[in-house]
This record gives structure tokens, sequence and C-alpha cells, in this order.
């Protein structure tokens, strides 16, 4: 039977290529709980697993099922340091900042591909990522950037790919130039939800499914959520809804904002071994970014069209089959087999939002699109939080995210104006 997620569009090819996916009840009546956790996406299934693990007794909800909001729907892709580079993060923060901001994303990377080891969870981690540059006049940008990383930063893995380079691994002219990441890859997401899942549940993290989170405060020393099914009450809770926040809580809402990004898989591509003969990832130059690769089996996994609106275009396939076409023509009358879409949670400087609501609630999310390593590694900083143990997520409760401007009321449209202006710059 197909599953189809309530809150995000589309039945997506992972869900179609995962063997079994496991169900929790609904909450069946009011609890209480040392943590109590909202959202089960990587970041709260990764707090609940820790916590569990560390014997707390803690409670996860989640209005849907787990990873059904961006963890379990999302391109895979893991990149290198956080969403903005760190050269571009240097000249507002500081040398300083931007290393650790730096370090603290490699060692996500390095936690997400241990946690699969550790816990023998088949990810289908593929290596090598190229970013690609859809406008000659970066070209320099991204020639410093391989400095930088490669020389201050000390990260070996990246090299500058000229044209011919480019054309050759991509399988397509569309692009100038690159930059070959070795040091990173992608995998099959919803793997990892579902392996996160099981491990969650083994570790004794009571888990439910369908269960909405409609209120949360602070009443004396407990903070009580009101859920569809109950209340909960705990000594502490994390808010981890991410681009799925929706009324829940105004501090989240006005920082971290949702947006619509969308992905089709094409069948399996036998005649075009061309087309990505190394089985890297690609993001490129755009704002609006593009963003695809090959899955294990061989088809083509195209990310690219962002909606700036909860509205869902009536025929995601045709607007992601016009995008493949300009990168890959030969590819006009390929088959989309599926075609699914989900929330990215986004800050203003794309940076993540880690912030204490209400005492003892905190919230984390605004990954901006990066969030594969970070959110599975935040909700692991968040256990350690919670723990009362020292964390790089205080490295993020420092950082300074602005609210987005024009309240909940005009911030959809100024948001809608801004970026479409962006959109707009990516064809000149
Ligand atoms: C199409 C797409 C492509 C992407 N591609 C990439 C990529 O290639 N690389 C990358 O690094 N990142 C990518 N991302 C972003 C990445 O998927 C997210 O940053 C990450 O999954 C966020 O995880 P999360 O746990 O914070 O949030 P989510 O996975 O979004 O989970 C939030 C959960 O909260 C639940 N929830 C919301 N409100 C309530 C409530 N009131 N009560 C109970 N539960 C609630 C939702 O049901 C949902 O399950 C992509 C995202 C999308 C949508």
């Amino acid at each position: 039977m197909t599953w189809q997620s309530p809150i995000s569009p589309g039945y997506s090819w992972y869900e179609a290529t995962i063997p079994e996916r496991p169900g929790f009840p609904v909450m069946p009546g009011s609890r209480k709980a040392d943590v109590a956790i909202i959202g089960g996406g990587y970041t709260g299934l990764q707090a609940a697993c820790n916590l569990a693990r560390s014997g707390t007794d803690v409670t996860l909800i989640d209005a849907c099922r787990f990873g059904d909001g961006a963890s379990g729907r999302n391109g895979g892709q893991f990149g290198t340091g956080q969403r903005v580079w760190a050269d571009e993060t240097e000249e507002v923060l500081g040398r300083e900042w931007a290393q650790r901001l730096f370090d603290m994303a490699e060692n996500a990377k390095r936690y997400v591909l241990g946690f699969a080891e550790e816990h023998a969870i088949d990810i289908e981690f593929m290596p090598g990522q190229l970013s690609v540059g859809h406008k000659a006049s970066l070209e320099r940008d991204y020639r410093n950037h391989v400095e930088a990383m490669t020389g201050r930063y000390g990260y070996p893995h990246l090299s500058f790919m000229d044209r011919e380079e480019t054309v050759s691994r991509l399988g397509s002219s569309h692009y100038h130039f690159g930059i070959r990441d070795t040091g990173t890859g992608h995998i099959h997401p919803m793997k990892l939800v579902v392996g996160l899942v099981r491990q969650a549940a083994l570790a004794g993290a009571n888990l439910y499914e369908g269960t909405k989170a409609l209120k949360i405060e602070k009443k004396g020393s407990a903070v009580v959520i009101e859920t569809t099914s109950g209340t909960i009450m705990a000594d502490r809770a994390l808010i981890a809804c991410n681009g799925y926040i929706g009324n829940l809580e105004p501090v989240t809402a006005s920082h971290v904002m949702p947006i619509r990004s969308f992905i089709g898989a094409t069948t399996v591509l036998h005649d075009h071994p061309e087309i990505l003969p190394g089985g890297e990832s690609v993001d490129d130059s755009r704002f609006v970014v593009r963003y695809f690769r090959k899955s294990k089996d061989g088809r083509l996994l195209f990310g690219g069209r962002e909606a700036y609106t909860a509205d869902n275009p009536r025929d995601i396939s045709a607007h992601i089959r016009r995008q493949i076409c300009e990168i890959y023509p030969d590819l006009t009358d390929i088959e989309i087999t599926h075609a699914w879409g989900g929330s990215v949670g986004i800050t203003m400087p794309r940076q993540p939002f880690c912030r204490e609501v209400m005492p003892g609630v905190t919230t984390i999310g605004g990954y901006s699109g990066h969030g594969v390593m970070l959110a599975n590694y935040c909700g692991k900083l968040y256990a350690e939080l919670a723990l009362g143990k020292p964390t790089e997520l205080d490295l993020l409760k420092q950082l300074k995210i602005p609210a987005f401007p024009g309240g909940t009321r005009f911030r959809s449209a100024l948001l809608f104006l801004a970026l479409s202006w962006y959109a707009l710059r990516d064809r000149f």
C-alpha cells in the first residue's frame, strides 16, 4: 500500500524503495516525561535516540509519520561545511567563527556516517560531490573557495574543475566550471530515517505518530504540551518541527521560513553511461539551486523547482522535466516515475536557528537545505544539552539570526518577492 504524507506532496521514490516502514501508535492519553520532543525528522529522532540511550524517559510525537517532513524526502546530499561557504561567513563573522562552524559541520558528517556504520544501517552512501557554476562570472569565487578550503581551512578534498573536466564528469555542457569534493557524498534519506527510528525504539524512546502538538506552554516548573490525544507534562522539551512549524510556536515561526522544494526520479538511465559516470551528486550556483545525482540503481534524482508558498505545483513532473532537459537535452522523453516535494526550513542568513524560546524549551531548525548532516548532529547535540553537558549547540545559540520581516501576515509575500527577484537574476 502506498502512504501519502498529509503534509508533503507526492509519493517519493524513497518511500517506494524501502523494504518496510515501521509504524507507531497514536499517543494513548496524557503522560509525563523527562523530555518531550515535538517533530520526528532527523532532529527529533536523533535527540530521542540519544536521550533514551542515556536512560532518560523521553517521549517523541509526530503529527504524521516519522520522516513525512523533509527528512524522508530530501536530495540526500551531505555537502561540506554549512550552507554558506566558510570563506563567505568569514567576511561577516570573522575567521574564528567561520572555522568553528565549518568544524562543526565536519563533525556532523563524521557523526552521521559513524552512526550508520555502528548500527549497520545501509544508507546507500555514494561518495563525491560536484558544485558547478552556471555563470562564467563566478569562476573567481569558485577558485578562491578551493584555495581557502585546501589552505587555511585544512580541508584537502576539494579541487577546481575546468570546463572540460566539468563537462566530462557531468555528461553535460550546461555548466562552465566546478569544484569536485571527494570528502563527502550522498545517501538514501528514508533508509536513514527507518534505521534511526528502529534505533530510537530499541533504546526505549516512547514514540508516537499521528499525534499533533497544539500548544506548548510553561506551567510552574513543567512544560505542558497539549496534543490531539492528551497532554504531555515534561521537565523540558525540544521543538523539532523545522519547516512544518505552522503556528505552534511564534519565535520559531518568525525565524524559520518554509520553502517548498521538489524532486523527480526518472527510470534507470541504461542508455546514458555518460551522465555522472563517477556517481557524484551535484549542486549548482543558482540561487534557486538545482541538485541532482544518480541513485545506486542508476536513476536520475533531480531536484530544483522551489515554491515560496505552501501551494504545490499541479504537475511536479512537468516542472522537473523542463529543468532536466536544460541540462540533459537527450532526456527529453525520459519517464519520470515519481515526483514529490517537501518543506525546507530556511533562515535569513542561511545558518541554523537554535534558541531557548521559554525556560526549558529549545527549538532547533532552519538548516537552510543543509540538514541531512546538520539535523542529525543537532539532534544528538540536543541530547547532550538536555543531559547538562557542554555542547556545540552553544555555538549556534550565539548566532544572530534575525526574524523574517513582515510578521506572520506579510512575510510569505515579501519572501516571494525577494526570492523571485533572485530567481530572475539566476537567468542572466
Ligand atoms: C525536497 C527537499 C530536498 C532537500 N535536499 C537536501 C539535501 O540534498 N541536503 C541537505 O542537507 N538537506 C536537504 N534538505 C533539507 C533537509 O531534508 C532538512 O534540513 C532536514 O531533514 C530537517 O530535519 P528536521 O528533523 O529538522 O525536520 P523535518 O524532517 O522536516 O521534520 C519535522 C517534523 O515535525 C513534525 N511536526 C510539525 N509540526 C508538528 C506538530 N505541531 N506536532 C507534531 N509534529 C509536528 C512534522 O510532521 C515533521 O515530521 C531538503 C529538503 C527538502 C524538502
